[in-house]
């Protein structure tokens, strides 16, 4: 054998290895430290790292450690009873949300994986965006809710609204009182455009798929994140 296929070889085996590390810490059979442990949900309370997608992936797959990661960060969430009001519409594993970690919300009940994205995002990319232009914090994030048992708008497939699997952020209220909000500012220019800009991409980095004013005249008036398999971001 010479020294070119031993290479090809071990580079197989490091890959395959790799790769069964891997599932085993993904499905529990090894469990790695933080916050190296891929195989359950992060501390909501540190940055995500490199690790991040990984692991966000399991605040869908275990609900009762993702209402544990919300408790730790402050919010003290039980999971809610779970209810199938229709074939096509339920609400399981979710939580009912009424703050972030300095900005409240309306309450309102959704899937436990998007209350802990969600929180992600108003710690980690609102509050400093806000703090970097006006030079305060955001003290509440207003919104058209999650759960909506109906389909898409023009379409017969169901919405991911439908299993609270979705959240429509419609606007922001500065300590100061100032609001900023998608349909008034998202094209008006200035610091306002500019924060709103920052904070739908910083949206696409923790959810599937983020929809604003730039997808369509549906979306002029709030951001509609959700975990649905369908992967963009405009
Ligand atoms: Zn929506």
């Amino acid at each position: 054998m010479n020294n070119g296929s031993r290479l090809v070889r071990a580079f197989i085996l490091f890959v395959a290895l790799g790769m069964i590390l891997l599932i085993a810490a993904q499905y529990h059979f090894i469990r790695f430290p933080e916050p190296y442990d891929i195989g359950s949900p992060p501390d909501l309370r540190q940055k995500p790292g490199w690790l991040a997608n990984l692991r966000l992936r399991s605040l869908e797959a275990d609900a009762p450690a993702c209402a544990a990661r919300l408790r730790e960060a402050g919010l003290e969430h039980i999971l809610l009873p779970a209810t199938d009001p229709s074939r096509l519409c339920h609400l399981k594993n979710t939580v009912m949300l009424q703050r972030f970690s300095a900005a409240a919300l309306k309450p309102e009940q959704t899937r436990c994986s998007i209350a802990a994205r969600l929180y992600l995002w108003e710690r980690f990319v609102v509050q400093p965006t806000a703090k970097a232009h006006f030079h305060t914090g955001v003290k509440e994030i207003t919104h058209f809710g999650s759960y909506n048992c109906r389909t898409i708008h023009n379409s017969s497939h169901m919405s991911e609204h439908a299993t609270a699997n979705a959240f429509d952020i419609s606007g922001f209220v500065l300590k100061n009182g100032k609001t900023i909000s998608v349909k008034r500012d998202w094209a008006e220019g200035g610091s306002q455009q500019a924060f709103i800009h920052e904070v739908r991409d910083g949206l696409c980095q923790y959810f599937n798929l983020t929809l604003s004013p730039d997808y369509n005249a549906d979306h002029a008036d709030h951001f509609h994140v959700d975990m649905g398999w369908v992967k963009d971001c405009r």
